[in-house]
């Protein structure tokens, strides 16, 4: 248990993010007190039976009073719209975050809003699942992932401070970075993977209707593992390609470049190019394993039961 790091912290949106957060403080300690509120009475329902908030308030601006971190936790085309509704409601002093997975935009939207006296620091804990609501989250969610955090001209040194403090205590590695940074890193390293996955799922589920095969049925673990990407809320999708379209576009076009090539090694029978660059991207795995983002277990570690009716 950590010593609390604040005394009150409000929570809007109680999806897999803000319900990891609010079960993660409940574990840890970082707040004395944890409130919050979501756009739907079947949610704030629900998060009242689970128990995992002290409060639920139904609307933005009541949930914010009285807190002095106020973390925004919903579909990135959304924070500002939230920012205006909390804005008069902010107690003097509060710090205000997010965990959008945009930031240039977020901040752009958000900032106008914060009153003197508070400050916003954008953040992005980069720890997630392809399922949302808030029986999807879990405490151990953010425990050895990154969490980077977007500091702006506004943001003051002890916001970033405190707020690192609260992340750490969650189990989170904290980094900073420029916001424009953070936008091009993530279109290479989470962006376009999912734009991937989207393209690949959509082109097999339209030759599954075409030739009405059994493609799906018969789909090796390589289609396996995009379906699960694609699997992803449609909602936070939409607005993080709409939201960081230019940064996306860019990395959109170096990859398209790379395809090409690779289509012209494969039309031209160049066995070279191809192992040389399967080789490469192997060691890239091997690093990401060792740097510990992810299992070293075969098939990802799914466990796998023998029984009669599979083979
Ligand atoms: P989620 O499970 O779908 O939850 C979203 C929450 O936002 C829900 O509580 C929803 O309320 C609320 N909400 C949606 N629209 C709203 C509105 N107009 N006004 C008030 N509340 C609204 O989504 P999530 O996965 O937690 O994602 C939330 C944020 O985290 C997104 O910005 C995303 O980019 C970021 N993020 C996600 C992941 C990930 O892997 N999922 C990882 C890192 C960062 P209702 O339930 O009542 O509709």
């Amino acid at each position: 248990m950590s010593a609390p790091i604040f005394n009150r912290i409000a929570l809007i949106g109680l999806g897999l993010i803000g319900s990891s957060i609010a079960r993660g403080v409940r574990a840890c300690g970082a707040a004395t007190e944890i409130v919050g509120t979501a756009r739907s009475t079947a949610t704030r329902g629900r998060v009242v039976e689970l128990g995992i908030l002290d409060q639920v308030f139904d609307t933005p601006g009541e949930a914010v009073k009285g807190a002095d971190l106020v973390v925004i936790c919903v579909p990135v085309r959304t924070t500002s719209a939230i920012a205006e509704a909390i804005a008069s409601d902010l107690a003097p002093g509060a710090i205000v975050t997010d965990v959008g997975s945009v930031k240039q935009s977020v901040i752009r939207d958000v900032e106008p809003h914060i009153p003197d006296g508070c400050v916003f620091v954008g953040g992005h804990p980069v720890a997630g699942t392809e399922f949302s609501g808030p029986d999807a989250g879990f405490a151990e969610l953010f425990y050895d992932r990154w969490c980077i955090l977007t500091p702006s001209e506004k943001s003051t040194p002890d916001a970033v401070k405190k707020l690192s403090a609260f992340w750490q205590a969650l189990g989170s590695n904290v980094e900073t970075m420029a916001p424009d940074h953070h936008d091009l890193v993530l279109a290479i390293t989470s962006h376009i993977p999912h734009l991937i996955a989207y393209n690949i799922v959509g082109t097999v589920a339209d030759l599954e209707t075409d030739t009405r095969s059994e493609v799906i049925q018969y789909s090796a673990s390589g289609f396996r593992d995009f379906t699960r990407i694609a699997a992803s809320d449609p909602t936070m999708w939409r607005d993080i390609f709409l939201a960081n379209r230019d940064a996306v576009l860019e990395m959109l076009g170096r990859f398209s470049e790379d395809l090409s090539t690779l289509q012209r090694a494969i039309r031209r029978g160049e066995g070279e190019k191809l192992f040389e660059l399967f080789d490469r991207t192997r060691n890239i795995r091997r690093n990401i394993i060792e740097a510990g983002q992810e299992t070293a277990e075969a098939d990802f570690g799914r466990g796998h039961t023998i029984s009669s009716g599979e083979d």
